[in-house]
């Protein structure tokens, strides 16, 4: 069935493919299918992804079309050659215009040369759909490819807190097998500072509900949030919620200021005090030690992150991860406290593996401001 088949052409809102624009590096193999657009709470302060968009749910029909349109292309890309799909550089002639929609022919090549074993559903917080509206869309997508090994998702914790048990245990049971949950923070203050607009009670709930469904759950952690103020807070609250939930990823996320966001505008008029790089790395430090009785695998995979080498399995990683940050810190001469530059440049410098004595603590490169995650 191609996507002009008769059967799709009575729908005339349906307006092609979509993908959206962020998914998690981890993800980076993955078909991202777009159930709905943008971000429904759009309020977090340091986050600039969707502000300026308007939140909707696409209709099943639509996302079940996209899976088709996929299919469509994957069978088309196997028809030409078996190994065709199995490189980024598969013959443009093959493409089968006008038959076939280009964003999905470019998404399917993509995810044919990965292997097809993980979806990605967009955007920010695909749990707000009905269940049973996902449980259709996760059904469609396992009949035509049962090949596929892991669905993941984005998910806010009000949502998942508020969410029914059996729902949740049905979705994991129709596919969708990780969650991907922005906690940022687990400390009330900041949380209530940067309009996160859950509180540290409600991760917690959120994360453990997850976990009692089946489903992964990945938790993002960013230390720099609470600021030169509250820094201390936000290591051993977020350190303290985590240790309740016990998820399977624990994902850094450095603070960034890309300019285009309201804590930036906190910062430019002194509301926010900024941490430097050697605070930052002090509530690294002070939220590793805080973690306690957890088997999480840490992840430090943004390509922003300060010290990205602070990667490992807990518990038996503990003191290689905290000697690392040590290290860091016993660095000699110590930099600058601060960099002005570098909140307008998109801010941190990864600190790179080779990094010789000359390069110090900021031997890096700046980079464009982005983030990947809600
Ligand atoms: S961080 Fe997530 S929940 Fe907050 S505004 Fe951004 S996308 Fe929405």
């Amino acid at each position: 069935m191609l996507t002009t088949s008769p059967h799709h052409q009575a729908d005339q809102s349906y307006q092609g493919f979509e993908q959206g624009p962020i998914r998690p590096p981890s993800e980076a193999p993955s078909l991202l299918l777009r159930v709905m657009r943008n971000c429904p709470w759009n309020r977090c302060k340091f986050c600039p992804v969707y502000k300026g968009t308007e939140f909707s749910i696409r209709p099943v029909a639509h996302v079940k079309r996209d899976i088709d349109a996929i299919y469509d292309c994957v069978q088309a890309l196997s028809k030409h050659s078996p190994e065709a799909g199995s490189r980024l550089g598969a013959p443009a002639a093959i493409f089968p215009a006008p038959l076939v929609d280009r964003q999905a022919w470019q998404a399917a090549r993509h995810w044919v040369r990965y292997g097809r074993r993980s979806v990605f559903l967009q955007d920010a917080n695909s749990l707000v759909l009905q269940p049973e509206d996902l449980i259709e869309i996760l059904q469609h997508l396992r009949h035509r490819f049962p090949e596929v090994r892991r669905v993941t998702c984005y998910a806010r914790s009000t949502t998942v807190a508020r969410m029914a048990d059996e729902d949740l245990a049905a979705l994991r049971e129709a596919g969708l097998n990780r969650v991907h949950i922005g906690m940022e923070s687990g400390a009330d203050q900041v949380l209530k500072m940067i309009h996160k607009g859950t509180t540290k009670k409600r991760q917690i709930m959120a994360g453990v509900k997850i976990k009692q469904a089946g489903m992964e759950l990945s938790e993002y952690y960013m230390p720099g949030l609470g600021g030169c103020s509250l820094w201390e807070l936000n290591a051993t609250e977020t350190a303290a919620a985590l240790n309740q939930i016990n998820p399977d990823f624990i994902r850094i996320r450095t603070l960034a200021l890309p300019c285009d966001t309201p804590l930036y505008d906190d910062y430019q008029t002194g509301k926010f005090a900024k941490c430097s790089d050697v605070l930052m790395a002090q509530e690294l430090l002070l939220f590793l030690e805080s973690l306690s009785g957890v088997t999480s695998i840490i992840k430090n995979d943004h390509i922003l992150n300060l010290l990205p080498e602070v990667e490992g399995k807990l518990p038996q990683d503990r003191e290689r991860l905290l000697n690392i940050v040590r290290a860091f810190l016993a660095l000699e001469p110590p930099p600058p406290i601060s960099l002005p530059g570098r909140a307008e440049a998109g801010d941190f410098f990864p600190v790179g593996r080779s990094a010789g004595p000359d390069q110090g603590r900021t031997g890096g490169r700046v980079l464009p401001p982005a983030r990947d995650h809600p």
